[in-house]
């Protein structure tokens, strides 16, 4: 049997071209669309104008995404939400909303699960399950969205998952998200985070998007990255930073350089002056993040005071630096946490579980 697609996947023309396929008028998926991107319909019901028939069609050859909410918790620290999805097959996905000052941010999952295998990441310690469709992507956003009640303005790809390990159905959610039929949110506003898988980001470079590319560093030695990193085994630090160029080249978009500061791994004066070295050629924004320990790995946060020394090192070198603020400590804000302890049965941190 031929499985169903997602109809909730198809951009505009994809859509059109299967409704004329039925039979129907192209107008008609103009309708569809809007239900599905603008008003961010749950369901065929809510569709007030499309015919009875036609939502028959629509069931009959097409699954409709919509997920549902599991879990929410909230921080008492700073209100921070974070979301647990299920999906048809059963599978969660965890997506986080941030309340910032500029407007409010969600960071979604790409993929179930991941099979990068970085060594402080919680995401990937189960493997990668599968990649999440173009609608499963938007759909976390969509459904924040509803259960908010708040607009979304800023979108960060820094969830479960390697959005480079699912490339084209990453850039059909890209183009669904920021088109003028959807939502229409700013490419501007969208950031997408790699682990650095060279091929997609020079492919990504190409297709001259004004996204951000965020890329995952976290050391600066090629034998200190393979240490936490094993991607560092296929792609070495000085490839890397050349297709880093190459994206700033294609697309003028500044970089950001994520780096996790692991206690007595990654924070020295020495590390601090080897990163300013390697990323002071490019036009860049460092992201310092004090790693948040999981318990299935021996890594600590650095004290305090290093990652204040290393902020100021950057500084002091005119390396544009922020310390990400740490959103959510409380209720189990690194990647895959949540996730990861809901598939074992393990109760979430504290934060206030509220219903969705
Ligand atoms: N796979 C992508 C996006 C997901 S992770 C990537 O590697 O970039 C988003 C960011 O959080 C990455 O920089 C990742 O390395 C970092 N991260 C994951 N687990 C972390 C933890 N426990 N503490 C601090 N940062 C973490």
């Amino acid at each position: 049997m031929e499985t169903k697609q997602d109809i909730k996947s198809m951009d505009l023309d994809t859509l059109k071209q299967h409704m004329t396929e039925l039979g129907e008028k192209p107008f008609r998926a103009g309708q569809l669309y809007e239900w599905m991107h603008v008003k961010l319909a749950r369901d065929y019901e809510e569709m007030t104008n499309i015919p009875k028939s036609m939502k028959a069609l629509c069931e009959e050859h097409f699954t409709y995404t919509a997920l549902q909410c599991v879990q929410v918790q909230e921080s008492k620290l700073d209100g921070t939400k974070k979301f647990l999805f299920g999906l048809p097959d059963g599978n969660v996905v965890e997506s986080v909303w941030m309340k910032y000052h500029h407007g409010n941010s969600v960071c979604i999952s790409s993929q179930v699960g991941c099979r990068m295998g970085c060594r402080f990441c919680a995401s990937t310690l189960d493997g990668l399950e599968r990649n999440l469709l173009p609608g499963e992507m938007l759909d976390q956003i969509y459904a924040i969205t509803r259960l908010t009640g708040e607009r979304v303005s800023n979108v960060v790809v820094m969830g479960t998952g390697e959005p480079m390990d699912n490339y084209d159905n990453l850039l059909t959610f890209i183009h669904m998200l920021t088109d003028d039929h959807g939502l229409h949110i700013s490419q501007r506003n969208i950031t997408v985070s790699t682990c650095g898988i060279v091929p997609r980001m020079r492919q990504l470079a190409e297709e001259k998007l004004q996204i951000t590319l965020a890329l995952s560093l976290h050391a600066t030695t090629d034998e200190k990255r393979k240490k936490l990193m094993p991607i560092a085994n296929k792609y070495s630090l000085s490839e890397l930073m050349e297709t880093c160029s190459y994206y700033f080249e294609q697309t003028g978009r500044r970089l950001t350089f994520e780096y996790s500061l692991v206690g007595g791994v990654n924070d020295t004066t020495e590390d601090a002056e080897e990163l300013i070295r390697l990323v002071r050629p490019l036009n860049c924004h460092v992201n310092l993040i004090p790693v948040n320990p999981i318990k299935e790995s021996d890594y600590v946060e650095s004290d305090k005071s290093a990652v204040f020394a290393f902020k100021n090192k950057l500084e002091k070198n005119r390396i544009n630096v922020t310390i990400r603020r740490e959103m959510g400590r409380d209720i189990d804000g690194a990647c895959g946490q949540l996730r990861r302890k809901h598939l074992h049965g393990e109760q979430p941190s504290a934060g206030e579980e509220i219903t969705c």
